[in-house]
């Protein structure tokens, strides 16, 4: 039976058609420019600032260095608050810079950090706060930034999942000082790797240009020690192609969560989010959080059970972050401090979700799930 069928994956890549990317790697040989700020990433960039609604961005070629590049641009040091309920990159970004992470709490309702825990944690050490816009979900950037405000922090959004999000018809990408994008394979846009920084002002966003390419400021000046994070033309190129296509794909991801919701709406013990007010959506992902008491099973038997008829979920966060060996030695990594995000950690997972799943994909994935 199931073990016959093809496994539906939890993501599935965009890709741009063949023929049309073949006809713009042509005019990548023919122009014999490959990389360093060539006409397709200009292109991108622009294309991109028009999309996202924002005035600067600047390319990567991941969505991990625009992280640490940010902290190194406006110079954070010390204690940085930041949440244990993301990809380990978040946290990554911090120690590559030498900085101590200190964990808060989320809160249920989005999964995002908890505004009013976090006054708790400041001590005179810290110098920022780095929240995650997680799977989408806009985090109270007000809150955020009032505090921010009182203790003079400043402020990056890790906003790898939320690409094209708006609330109340603003990107979320204007909060704080700095956000990054990721545009690796798995995500709602991809540049196959790839990724950027959206920031507020023309001197920012020439100097992350310089910090992108070794702090090169010409051809003999070096503003500082920057790194090498730049996209590529290739690249670009097909992320020219994928924007066009992006709309589509998020409104089929849209389908596919009115489909599961509706399914799912009544399942006991079963718990998941409704699209918030206000806010235009990606679907990035579609968490469902598993009750055991209620629904009879735990997660993680639903989670093999799913995998043993070929449907491919994925618990994702989990582990907490603040639970990987690297980190779970600091002070705000216990449990006592974390009760919300370790019981979502041990109850997620999140669904299959692409621009590609069938009506009968669907079917599949509900059908391990309603009994
Ligand atoms: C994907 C992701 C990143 C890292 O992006 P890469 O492009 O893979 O380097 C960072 N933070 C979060 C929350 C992510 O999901």
């Amino acid at each position: 039976m199931y073990m016959n069928e093809t496994p539906i994956t939890v993501t599935s890549p965009l890709l741009p058609d063949l023929a049309d990317f073949n006809d713009m790697l042509k005019q990548i040989w023919d122009s014999r420019w490959i990389t360093n700020n060539g006409s397709f990433h200009k292109q991108l960039e622009s294309a991109l600032c028009e999309y996202l609604k924002v005035p600067y961005v600047s390319l990567f070629t991941n969505g991990t260095l625009p992280l640490i590049t940010a902290l190194q641009a406006l110079r954070i040091t010390g204690e940085v608050i930041t949440t244990p309920y993301s990809f380990v990159a978040t946290t990554h970004a911090l120690w590559w810079n030498g900085i101590r992470p200190v964990f808060v709490d989320i809160d249920w309702n989005t999964g995002c950090i908890d505004p009013n825990k976090i006054e708790a944690a400041i001590t005179s050490k810290t110098t920022a706060i780095m929240p995650v816009h997680v799977y989408g979900k806009p985090c109270d950037t007000e809150a955020i930034q009032t505090i921010a405000d009182k203790y003079g922090l400043k402020v990056i959004y890790d906003a790898a999942h939320a690409f094209g999000v708006e609330v109340d018809g603003k990107s979320v990408l204007h909060a704080g000082d700095m956000s990054t994008l990721s545009f690796h394979a798995t995500k709602v846009f991809n540049t196959i790797e790839g990724g950027a920084m959206v920031m507020h002002d023309e001197q920012t966003k020439k100097r992350i240009d310089y910090l992108k390419n070794f702090g090169f400021a010409g051809e003999t000046e070096v503003i500082a020690p920057g790194i090498n994070s730049k996209m590529d033309e290739v690249r670009s190129a097909y992320g020219l192609l994928n924007l066009k296509q992006v709309d589509t794909a998020i409104e089929a991801r849209h389908q596919v969560a009115i489909k599961y919701r509706e399914a799912l709406r009544n399942v006991e013990g079963i718990e998941f989010w409704d699209d918030l007010p206000g806010v235009k959506h990606n679907y990035s992902y579609f968490p469902i959080f598993v009750h055991q008491k209620t629904y009879g099973m735990s997660r993680d038997e639903l989670y093999y059970k799913m995998k043993e008829q070929g449907v491919m979920g994925r618990r994702y966060f989990y582990p907490l972050i603040s639970d990987f060996t690297t980190y779970r030695g600091l002070p705000s990594a216990t449990k006592d401090n974390l009760p919300v995000a370790t019981e979502m950690a041990r109850e997620v997972i999140c669904l299959p979700m692409h621009h590609a799943l069938t009506e009968e994909d669907v079917q599949r994935v509900l059908e391990c799930i309603i009994r």
